[in-house]
């Protein structure tokens, strides 16, 4: 009787265990977390804090995080709001980065038409309030399962601050913190399911602060020297400059102090400029010449100049062992279907895109591998890529056609369109990382591909050089969190 009953009992087991240790049980165990990650999601889009204040926001993910047994470390690199989590011992070590910081500028209730909410100035118009909240809970997720199954290896969630200009990873790899790590997890909220062979600029950023000398305007203009001249030449001839570089680059820049009144020569101004190529070693070339025509402005003006350097990444470095596995997870992750509600939203809001690239519908599928994007942004994820081998995806966590850095994209983010999206992006990640943990083999492969892309002269250096965090870069700005 006693035996009956416990072969029963481990019968009853038997299917339970080996859910746990299939792809099957990490898929049931994140479908299980979704309101919990809807939760959490939500919090972190409506307290929408901008790079290097992301105090709440990456409290909380620390908080979900040492629940579920992760040791966390906070205040790496000299930044406040960057942890590292770790869950698990010995190799492989595998990362998964988590962004969370929003945008200054952009306010956006989570409704399908324009709807400000009143009294905020900051939004998570790029979704990585979903980044950050899914790629926690995958590291749970394999952390869960790591020790159930029994699987030797150690899992980290990256709390990476800062990433929307402020280059926060870049001085997490600098600190050494990706040295062990042999692979690096990540994704992206978009208007689409994709994992393949993503793109991304490099790019270097400073603000030119220019000094010049007040004076009454019209009553002795002869004894002021304007800063605000110095920002115009400076801007004209970088203008004329963009003939004379390579015709993919990229330059834009805003004003960001111009003086306060027409009848003051102003005695500061400043401009703030971005660099981008594919090629980091070109951006510098460009750079360097951005920099002679600032010092061309003040001297033809009679001002001085200074500049710093405020943010600064490489390109993507892609891995197409590691996109492959990640594209074969997706695949079987699948697509979004929307309710007849979240449709009513989705019609509503592509009714407002401006010639939208893909299809409403277009959410329920998985694009192909090489489907094409231009990668015309940049990331700080590029130097993680070019120190560890590094694979991504995106999810249809937007109506599809939405851009980046939208109001509509802000929107979905807020409600249940995003976080469907979020839950088949911790669903991916976290099969992407089971089939990595089973096969050392795959690992090894995506190793072997990685030197050889980075070539054997390949030597990593910051493009940002040596300064320490921009931790104060959004104060003063509209949003930016300046008290
Ligand atoms: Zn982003």
């Amino acid at each position: 009787m006693k035996k009956a009953a416990l072969l029963l009992g481990l019968s009853l087991l038997a299917p339970a265990l080996e859910a746990a240790d299939s792809g099957d049980g990490l898929r049931q165990f994140l479908a299980a977390r979704a309101p919990r990650d809807a939760e959490i999601a939500h919090s972190i889009w409506s307290w929408a804090e901008v790079g290097y204040q992301e105090t709440k926001s990456s409290a909380l993910l620390q908080e979900e995080l040492t629940k579920a047994g992760f040791k966390v470390e906070a205040g790496v690199a000299a930044i406040p709001t960057a942890f590292v989590a770790t869950a698990g011992s010995g190799k492989p070590v595998i990362g998964i980065l988590a962004e969370f910081d929003a945008l200054p500028g952009i306010n956006q209730d989570a409704v399908p038409d324009r709807h400000p909410i009143a009294g905020k100035q900051a939004g998570h118009a790029c979704g990585h309030h979903l980044f950050g909240t899914a790629s926690t809970s995958a590291g749970i997720a394999l952390a869960d399962w790591l020790k159930k199954s029994g699987t030797k290896g150690t899992i980290r969630v990256y709390g990476t601050p800062a990433e929307e200009g402020g280059s926060g990873k870049v001085y997490m790899v600098r600190a050494g913190l990706f040295n062990d790590v042999d692979v690096v997890m990540h994704w992206h909220p978009s208007d689409a399911n994709a994992a393949g062979l993503d793109r991304a600029l490099a790019n270097k950023s400073a603000k030119f602060r220019f000094h010049g000398l007040s004076a009454h305007a019209s009553g002795a203009p002869e004894k002021g020297r304007s800063a605000l001249d110095a920002v115009e030449a400076m801007d004209n001839m970088a203008n004329m400059m963009r003939e004379h570089i390579p015709s993919d680059a990229r330059m834009h820049y805003v004003i960001t102090s111009g003086g306060s009144a027409p009848n003051v020569v102003p005695d500061f101004a400043e401009s703030y400029y971005y660099v981008r190529h594919i090629d980091a070693k070109t951006v510098e070339s460009i750079f360097d010449r951005l920099v002679k025509t600032a010092e061309g402005a003040a001297l033809g003006t009679g001002t001085t100049m200074d500049y710093e350097v405020i943010g600064g990444t490489h390109n993507l470095l892609a891995n197409e062992t590691l996109a492959r596995v990640m594209y074969k997870s997706l695949s079987e992750v699948g697509g979004i279907t929307y309710t007849p509600e979240e449709q009513a939203f989705a019609q509503k809001i592509y009714a407002t895109l401006i010639s939208p690239t893909d299809e409403l519908g277009s959410q329920s599928k998985v694009q192909s591998f090489d489907y094409e994007r231009p990668g015309l942004g940049s990331t700080d994820v590029g130097d993680v890529s070019w120190t560890v081998p590094t694979v991504g995806l995106r999810t249809a966590t937007w109506v599809p056609g939405t851009p980046a850095h939208s109001w509509q994209a802000t929107a979905a983010g807020g409600m249940s369109i995003g976080y469907k999206g979020m839950n088949v992006a911790s669903q991916t990640l976290a099969l992407t990382g089971r089939e990595l943990f089973t096969h050392p083999d795959t690992i090894a492969k995506a190793k072997a591909e990685f030197d050889k892309r980075r070539g054997p002269d390949f030597k990593y250096r910051a493009l940002l050089g040596d300064r320490p965090p921009a931790l104060d870069y959004r104060k003063g700005v509209p949003g930016g969190g300046q008290e």
